[in-house]
């Protein structure tokens, strides 16, 4: 759906990204989420190498330039996230140190390879494919659990993302807030960079730039929706500095 807010995520296949507190996972909970992160992988092979590739591989650089201005202070103490990212290792790319001078980026980087999704694509493909199957859309507010009991369907899949912590009543349910700025799609820019806590994906739709300053509490506990025009020049300036740099500006 264009209007839920899937419509508006980076499109990195990040399947362990601040999924849960190590503290608060359980011991059953890293089993189960490798058994869907295969899943999940294995479902979204399928839609590699298709006309307008909804999704497909791409290379990312992380660069090890240290930060020049000081970092923004935090929004609170650092949590124990979850990392489960070795139980799939052998799904995925290993990453590799090039050192400067390899790449035309200034000094070394960490070079790995990540499934994305180009959003309009990969949305439309599936909202093709779900009327194509003679599925159809009816939009429906639901105040509590109880009122899903009044639909005549014998299965009902619930996922209202976020809305489950009013839906369920569920207050371990927490916001991440996060913004993505857009630059124009430059079709001849087929990788992402992560650079002084941003992040730029080049989609086939667009040039996604996101700030994740102060890494994973970045937006922690944050609901707010509002735009934050601030926050969007900054990350893109930051960016520009990276490319200025890199032309000998
Ligand atoms: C800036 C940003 C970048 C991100 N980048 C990535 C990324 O690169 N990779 C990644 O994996 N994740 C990313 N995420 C996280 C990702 O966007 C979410 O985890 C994901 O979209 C959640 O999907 P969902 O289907 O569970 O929920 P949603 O997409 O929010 O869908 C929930 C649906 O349920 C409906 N709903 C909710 N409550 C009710 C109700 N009471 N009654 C009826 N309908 C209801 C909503 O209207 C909506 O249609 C990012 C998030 C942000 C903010």
């Amino acid at each position: 759906m264009p209007d839920a807010r899937s419509a508006r995520a980076t499109g990195s296949w990040t399947p362990d990204s601040r999924i849960a507190l190590t503290s608060a996972a359980g011991p059953g909970f890293a089993v189960q989420w490798e058994e869907m992160a295969r899943i999940s992988f294995k479902r979204f092979r399928r839609y590699l190498g298709l006309a307008d590739s909804p999704v497909e591989w791409s290379d990312r650089y992380f660069l090890a330039d240290a930060p020049t201005d000081p970092p923004p202070p935090r929004q609170g103490p650092e949590l124990d996230f979850a990392r489960y990212s070795d139980r799939i290792g052998d799904l995925v790319p290993h990453g590799e140190n090039l050192p400067a001078g390899a790449t035309p980026f200034p000094g070394p980087v960490h070079r790995t390879s990540s499934m994305q999704f180009n959003v309009a694509d990969y949305g439309h493909t599936l909202m093709a494919d779900f009327l194509a199957m003679g599925g159809r859309v009816e939009h429906r507010e639901f105040q509590t659990l109880g009122e899903l009991a009044t639909l005549k369907e014998k299965v009902v899949i619930n996922c209202p993302g976020y809305g489950a912590r009013a839906l369920c009543r569920d207050e371990s349910v927490v916001p991440l807030r996060g913004q993505i700025a857009w630059l124009i799609p430059q079709p001849e820019v087929n990788y992402g960079v992560f650079y002084k806590d941003v992040s730029m994906l080049s989609r086939r739709d667009g040039i996604v730039v996101q700030a994740l300053w102060g890494g994973d509490m970045f937006g922690y506990g944050d609901d707010h929706e509002v735009i934050d025009r601030t926050e969007a020049e900054r990350a893109v300036k930051t960016l520009a500095e990276l490319y200025g740099r890199m032309s000998g500006g």
